[in-house]
């Protein structure tokens, strides 16, 4: 059995004081959960108040993005040494609207995914379609290419914390929701990929989350596929008592 992961982005909102009054109303809601792993992903500038307030809790704290060197001349930029020093445990990986708006790209994924597992952090991976390539029949074709370069060059033994998270981007912020049918047909294909890269061992312990539009009223729905081992939740993580329900399920 795959223990589910329910992992919160927030993009960018929250102040850092939005961000503690967040965990003042979440954590009470959550504090008798240990079905599942709790993750919430805020903004960098929120991270130091979110790893404070969580702390003794039972939700970890990740990070959107990162760069893939530890240090050097790239102005505005956080490394994964950055990250792990104050206690960050995840960071997501490829989103797509890293993707579509700041070149981020799947040698760009690699090198981050790389890194970020050397450094000891939970890596959340993000694959999925765009609207015009479902249409088009190139589902697939799009996930194996996304899979197969973010997995390039890396070992079996290296991979082992690694997340993917299904993202189709039509879903995402949209509203529109992919059936959980349609999510395990992507997830399948995803877990072949991972698979052919690190072994069927690997491939049958590789958590895939789904996102795109999750919110309290299809989680259960989602959650029930049994290729679904948890979700990436964007709009409906912002709010503590949406986010709790979710996490419930
Ligand atoms: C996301 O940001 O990863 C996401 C899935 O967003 P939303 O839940 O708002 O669709």
């Amino acid at each position: 059995m795959r223990k589910k992961l329910l992992a919160a982005n927030w993009k960018m909102y929250k102040t850092p004081e939005e961000t503690g009054v967040f965990f003042a109303h979440f954590l009470p809601l959550i504090a008798d959960h240990d079905r599942d792993e709790i993750v919430v992903c805020p903004p960098f500038i929120d991270l130091h108040t979110a790893i404070a307030a969580a702390t003794g809790s039972k939700v970890a704290i990740g990070a959107q993005n990162m760069h893939w060197e530890n240090e050097g001349a790239f102005t505005g930029e956080i490394s994964p040494l950055m990250l792990v020093a104050i206690g960050a445990m995840h960071v997501i990986i490829g989103h797509s609207e890293r993707r579509q708006y700041f070149n981020e790209t799947d040698d760009t994924v690699n090198r981050k995914l790389e890194i970020a597992l050397e450094s000891g952090l939970t890596p959340i991976v993000c694959v999925g379609e765009v609207l015009e390539e479902r249409e088009a029949g190139l589902t697939e074709d799009v996930l194996r290419r996304q899979c197969m370069r973010a997995f390039n060059g890396i070992s079996a033994r290296k991979a082992a914390k690694l997340v993917i998270a299904y993202e189709p981007v039509w879903a995402i912020g949209t509203g529109k929701t992919a059936t959980p049918e349609m999510a395990a047909d992507s997830h399948s294909v995803i877990r072949h990929e991972a698979s052919k890269a690190f072994g069927d061992e690997f491939g049958r312990k590789l958590r895939i989350l789904y996102g795109g539009s999750v919110k309290p009223e299809n989680a259960s729905a989602l959650m029930s596929e049994s290729e679904i081992d948890g979700a990436l939740v964007g709009g409906a993580s912002l709010d503590p008592a949406s986010f709790a329900k979710i996490v419930k399920y």
